[in-house]
């Protein structure tokens, strides 16, 4: 029927949220900003990875005996005193160009949204690659 729900002319709220890259998939949970949670001078998602991750293990989305700190991760958060969004990711998620413009665009991000890494996010793998380095490194002193 006309009139109920005519859809909306103005592009879709822009969310803030939570994601990660579990074996090339994304897993995101998001929430529009004006149900964000406020702390501090920003605004964030209601649920931590740690308890959405075990929400994620309790539905079967991810084998009970996965870690949520054991895949690459990041979070989507608003600073509403600068107005900027903060899009903070593990680096094996930021050298995925494509997986960072699939997160930005399913949470309806601005182009002026800041990209970058935070020192929580290391994944195994990071870890990994950096001992790899230091091994191909040591591997000069022969
Ligand atoms: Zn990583």
């Amino acid at each position: 029927m006309k009139g109920c729900g005519e859809s909306n002319t103005g592009q879709p709220e822009p969310r803030v949220g939570i994601f990660w890259l579990v074996a090339n998939r994304l897993i995101v949970d998001a929430s529009p900003l004006s149900e964000a949670e406020p702390y501090g001078d920003c605004l964030g998602h209601r649920l931590s990875h740690i308890r959405y991750w075990a929400i994620l293990r309790k539905t079967g989305v991810v084998q009970p005996e996965l870690e949520y700190d054991d895949f690459p991760r990041g979070r989507v958060t608003y600073n509403a005193k600068k107005q900027e969004f903060y899009f903070l990711a593990d680096t094996c998620i930021l050298k995925d160009k494509a997986k960072v413009a699939k997160i930005k665009k399913l949470m309806y991000l601005p182009a002026s949204t800041i990209v970058d890494t935070d020192l929580h996010y290391k994944c195994p793998g990071c870890d990994k690659s950096e001992s790899k380095r230091e091994q191909e490194e040591a591997d000069w002193d022969f």
